[in-house]
């Protein structure tokens, strides 16, 4: 246990909060309670005390104290290892196969694909995924989907907000029925945290899915994108980060008909305007290590260059991962491209091997401020470090130490 983490408010304090809403899963609604604060992010506060077992409980599972690699027992024998981008089985392109699954979701539809193969084919009852909230579009929620309809129904694409993705997971235990989860790589880090003290989890949980995650933006950003066009938010009917093409645009809808979009690159394209939170700056794993399968966006460079008609890539992590890509192409709800190389994977996403070589040095720079920061193990984020020049680890934990005093 991280000794400089006493309280909850500690782990929110010192920048270490995703948001991600399993400590009030597991301490309940009337104990933690996870509200969006005026600097757009949402965060948990203690609204009654917790006990001193509840509170190991939440240290031990939480993605701001600890982050770990793929569980041992998941590391197939014939599994691949790069130090940058950890295991694989298998890396390829693939999307949806059907068209409007593929022009609607973020990138090709995989996850969507994936999601809607496993409760046709019955291998779970729902899946526990990310979309809009019905009445407030701009916000997201936990979702269970249980038909293909369902999960269609609600923006389940990428959504660069602030999500409290766990804070119904002990309500997804409690239905005792076999579930997958579709989450951010943090989201996944701390499932498996919870397996290791909750056995249901591995009992019901049966996939766990990921995105490669760049971070997310804090909610001003979106007022201000909405604000830009004369919007409140209580006027929205529709509020869209990407989808409707790859990437599609960012689009906005009132409940009187105006529609206002922007391209995606004139959102995203300058990184220092994302308005990332710092937990992000500092994500030892934002690759999905621990997940079955991790899918990304396939730009070479980093940022797209047009429309195109959405070409996922996969990182497989593990055998049940690669059973289920195998299984949902045979039986057409998604198919499967030309194969890739590491190099691929990288040309696509510089920015997380930057990350990936970065931080280590972050870590080191808080500790050196006499900031708690997350125990890590399995990431080899140490080793790939040390293969940094000295100047780069040194500029990295200057940065993270200015930073840390702008939490
Ligand atoms: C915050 C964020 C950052 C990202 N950064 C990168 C990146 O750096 N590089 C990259 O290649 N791709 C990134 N993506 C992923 C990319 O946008 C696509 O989601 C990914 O390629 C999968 O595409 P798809 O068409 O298979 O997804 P879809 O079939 O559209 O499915 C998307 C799934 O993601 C879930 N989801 C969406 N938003 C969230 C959220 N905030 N929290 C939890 N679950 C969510 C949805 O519920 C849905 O199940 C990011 C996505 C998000 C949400
Ligand atoms: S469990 Fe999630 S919401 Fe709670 S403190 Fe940790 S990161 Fe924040
Ligand atoms: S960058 Fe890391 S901490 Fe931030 S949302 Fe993505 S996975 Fe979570």
């Amino acid at each position: 246990m991280n000794l400089s983490v006493n309280r909850l408010s500690d782990i929110v304090d010192n920048g270490l909060c995703i948001g991600c809403g399993l400590c009030q899963s597991i301490a309940g609604k009337d104990k933690i309670e996870v509200t969006m604060t005026s600097k757009g992010r949402l965060e948990p506060k203690e609204i009654s005390k917790i006990s001193p077992e509840i509170f190991k409980k939440i240290v031990n599972v939480c993605p701001g104290t600890i982050v770990e690699g793929l569980p041992k027992e998941e590391v197939d024998q014939s599994t691949k290892h790069d130090l940058v981008w950890g295991y694989y089985l298998s890396l390829c392109y693939t999307w949806s196969t059907d068209k409007k699954i593929r022009f609607e979701s973020s990138t090709g539809g995989l996850l969507n694909g994936l999601s809607i193969y496993l409760l046709e084919s019955k291998k779970v009852k729902f899946i526990m995924h990310t979309a809009a909230d019905p009445k407030k579009p701009m916000r997201s929620l936990p979702k269970f989907s249980y038909s293909k309809k369902e999960l269609l129904s609600g923006e389940s694409r990428s959504r660069y907000g602030p999500a409290a993705s766990l804070e119904k997971f002990h309500e997804a235990l409690d239905l005792n029925q076999p579930f997958a989860f579709v989450g951010k790589p943090c989201d996944i880090s701390a499932i498996r945290q919870l397996s290791k003290i909750d056995t249901r989890v591995n009992q019901l949980c049966k996939y766990l899915l990921t995105l490669v995650c760049g971070g997310f933006a804090e909610f001003t950003k979106a007022q201000e994108f909405i604000e830009s066009f004369n919007v409140k938010e209580d006027e929205l009917s529709i509020f869209r980060y990407r989808g409707y093409g790859n990437p599609g645009k960012m689009y906005i809808k009132t409940k009187d008909g105006r529609e206002y979009d922007r391209e995606y690159n004139s959102f995203w394209g300058e990184e220092s305007t994302w308005r990332v939170p710092f937990r992000c700056k500092i994500c030892p794993d934002a690759i999905g290590e621990s997940a079955d399968i991790a899918a990304l966006d396939t730009w070479r460079g980093g940022s797209p260059k047009g429309e195109d008609e959405g070409f996922n890539s996969v990182i497989v992590r593990t055998k049940k991962g690669l059973d289920l890509l195998n299984e949902a192409a045979k039986t057409g709800f998604i198919h499967i491209g030309d194969k890739l190389k590491i190099e691929d994977i990288s040309d696509f996403q510089p920015h997380q091997v930057n990350k990936k070589k970065a931080v280590y040095a972050r870590h080191q720079g808080m500790t050196k401020s006499n900031s708690p920061t997350i125990n890590t193990n399995g990431l080899r984020i140490e080793e790939l470090s040390k293969l940094n020049s000295e100047k780069f680890n040194h500029d990295e934990e200057m940065g993270v130490a200015s930073r840390i005093k702008k939490i």
